[in-house]
């Protein structure tokens, strides 16, 4: 769900969610420059010297219905304390991935120690729309958006032109620079949280450094991923687990899966990266032309001539190790910057020195089109000239042709 702020036209707000029943595909969120042009997808700006200031909120539930589980007392420091190092370890795990320059040596803004403070409604203090500037976490949290299944959310603030500022934010240098963002979870009094060291106790919580992990995800400017087991993929592990395996010194990026690791690298490339500079392009086209999904009127200049929000899986070809999975959209260039839903799909940041199969099948089954932001964020209806997203298409069935000999 993305929308623009009726009384802040410089910023767009996102909100995503992670939902349980207990129980792309990388893919990431767009901004469509206010200026015009192409949709260019959110990133935080790593160039200026502490781009990611963190910040949690203290405030926590009552001693006698506690809504996070740790190994310490409730209501001691110690307790504090082992929150933090969930909250940072999850951080780390993005930061470990290799062949980006999102990690602690080049990033700031993740050495920065991570701010506490007290007030509760740190989410929430500007009416329900926290657009402070300031990246929080908040537990206990009372939302409408905390519908039946929703265990936390994140909202981000990411500016459409140049110069667009919230808050303490300081000025964006560009658009689809994100400004600002906030985790919240939920206190239904039903649901509950544990730290890695508490779960192991607490069979009926959810473990917070996947939930954290997830979230933080959408921080970078990831967006949810259909593949199962992706750290992306909307749905949380049931209670009592957790998902991959536990961060090590060595592996600091256990939790995740190589599809959340390339879309991490797709977002912030390291420039010295010479393993993940692999891509595949192309196109999904249906066989039978009147398959395509119709574009809601008006289009204004946009058509559909491909499949769009297929997923496009590229596995290993020797292993069947899936390493990423994107949707199917459209095309954009300068001269016509006017998205055009002609089924593009763009796998990059792919390991060199490997064969790939790709598949491509209907967003049908567990993860449904409207888990997904894909392709709704290439239009935006503040900018002239506009164009209109269509619907994921889920009305086609995949056949297998041989192998080539
Ligand atoms: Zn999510």
């Amino acid at each position: 769900m993305k929308r623009a702020i009726a009384c802040l036209t410089i910023a767009l707000f996102s909100v995503a969610m992670i939902f349980t029943p207990a129980v792309q595909a990388y893919s990431f969120v767009s901004t469509v420059p206010q200026s015009g042009g192409c949709p260019q997808p959110n990133s935080w700006n790593l160039s200026v010297s502490s781009p990611l200031d963190r910040q949690w909120s203290t405030s926590l539930p009552s001693l006698i219905s506690p809504v996070i589980l740790t190994v310490a007392a409730a209501g001691t420091s110690a307790q504090l304390d082992e929150i933090e190092q969930a909250i940072s370890d999850s951080f780390s795990v993005w930061a470990g991935v290799t062949g980006t320059t999102f990690n602690a040596i080049t990033f700031p803004g993740l050495e920065a120690p991570l701010a506490r403070v007290t007030n509760a409604n740190s989410c929430t203090n500007d009416a329900e729309s926290n657009v402070d500037g300031l990246n929080t976490i908040c537990f206990n949290q009372s939302s409408d958006a905390f519908t039946p299944g929703v265990l936390a959310f994140t909202r981000t603030f990411t500016a459409n032109a140049p110069g667009a500022s919230v808050g303490t934010s300081g000025p964006a240098a560009f658009a689809g620079q994100i400004l600002d963002a906030d985790t919240l979870l939920c206190n239904t009094g039903e649901v509950t949280f544990a730290t890695p060291a508490a779960l192991a106790t607490s069979p009926g919580a959810y473990d917070l450094e996947s939930l954290l992990t997830h979230e933080l995800g959408h921080w970078m400017g990831l967006d949810h991923s259909a593949v199962i087991r992706a750290m992306m993929f909307p749905f949380a592990p049931p209670a009592g687990q957790f998902l991959g395996s536990r961060p090590t010194a060595q592996t600091p990026d256990g939790p995740l899966s190589d599809d959340d690791r390339t879309g991490i690298r797709v977002l912030y490339p390291d420039p010295n990266d010479t393993l993940n500079i692999g891509a595949i392009r192309g196109q999904i086209l249906p066989a039978n032309p009147f398959a395509l999904a119709a574009l809601p009127a008006p289009s204004m200049g946009s058509s559909v001539t491909g499949m769009v929000g297929a997923q496009v899986v590229a596995l290993d070809a020797d292993t069947g190790a899936i390493i990423a999975g994107v949707f199917s959209s459209g095309s954009c260039n300068a001269s016509s910057p006017l998205t055009q839903f002609d089924g593009s799909y763009d796998l990059e940041r792919l390991p060199v020195g490997h064969n790939y199969n790709l598949y491509a099948e209907p967003l049908v089954g567990i993860a449904l089109p409207a888990d997904f932001v894909v392709p709704g964020d290439l239009c935006s209806q503040d900018v002239t000239p506009s164009c209109t997203a269509p619907a994921a298409n889920t009305n086609f069935n995949v056949r297998t042709l041989p192998a080539a000999p």
